[in-house]
């Protein structure tokens, strides 16, 4: 089944208008990995963020289809609801709220949605804990505030607990790779790979040919800015 379905998406920068995507085709089949690879600036993450509904972004072209629906019309907490993720290049910190309490919310914010009823802290962490368990994370950084303090390891590994926590069907993964070393990118992509099932999607960004050694893509795609336009960005895919 198609998950998600990108047909000649445009977008500008909402300020500047200064366009960015200029016509990008992306499909993902459940169960797929994709990555998508490109020189800093290519627009990866403009494009990851376009499909999360950031609002520095205003789309001027070209359709998103996500599970058999616009989403496009969506708000972005609509689309995380829907079963869309993005974990972002550099993880917010949120002093004063406990990891624990933020899962907690997120979760019963997606249960809501769907019509079931909030789970309360004891039953959520029943929940939880087998989930930080499955990818190596100490139960201990759920007492702690969001990020607060974590090593660039520990920030992405929360970033998949997160994801684990909101079992997504397609998680947009922006440079998970970034700053680890071996172990700690080891690790991740451990916990990334534990996550995968026939149902879920992974789109990860990357510039690092070393990410994809330890995460199979099934396809690579490639973003590049057309030759013939070089003041302005203009964002092309190539699948290898
Ligand atoms: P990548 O993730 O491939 O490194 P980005 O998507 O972050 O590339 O950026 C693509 C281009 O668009 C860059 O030149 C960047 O400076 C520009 N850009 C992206 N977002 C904004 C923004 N909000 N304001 C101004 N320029 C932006
Ligand atoms: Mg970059
Ligand atoms: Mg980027």
């Amino acid at each position: 089944r198609v998950l998600l379905e990108v047909k000649d998406l445009k977008a500008v920068i909402a300020e500047s208008g200064q366009e960015i995507l200029r016509g990008v085709n992306l499909t993902i089949y459940e169960g797929e990995v994709h990555a998508i690879m490109g020189k800093n600036g290519s627009g990866k993450s403009t494009l990851a963020k376009v499909l999360v509904g950031h609002p520095d972004y205003e789309v001027t072209g070209g359709s998103v289809i996500f599970k058999g629906e616009n989403l496009l019309e969506m708000e972005p907490e609509e689309r995380s609801h829907a079963g869309l993720f993005m974990s972002f290049q550099t993880p917010v910190e949120i002093p004063g709220v406990s990891n624990f309490d933020f899962l907690n919310m997120a979760y019963n914010a997606q249960r809501k949605k769907l019509g079931l009823p909030e789970l309360p802290p004891l039953e959520f962490y029943s929940y939880v804990s087998p989930k930080a368990a499955a990818i190596n994370m100490d139960l201990r950084f759920l007492d702690r505030n969001v990020n607060e303090g974590f090593s660039g390891g520990e920030k992405k590994r929360n970033e998949i607990l997160q994801l684990a926590v909101l079992e997504a069907d397609l998680a947009i993964l922006d440079e998970i790779d970034s700053g680890l070393d071996v172990d700690a990118l080891q690790d991740v992509a451990k916990a990334v790979n534990g996550l995968l099932t026939p149902n879920n999607s992974v789109l990860m960004i990357t510039h690092y040919q070393r990410l994809l050694e330890y995460i199979k893509p099934s396809y690579v795609h490639i973003m590049y800015r057309l030759p013939w336009q070089t003041k302005q960005h203009s964002m092309q895919m190539q699948t290898i």
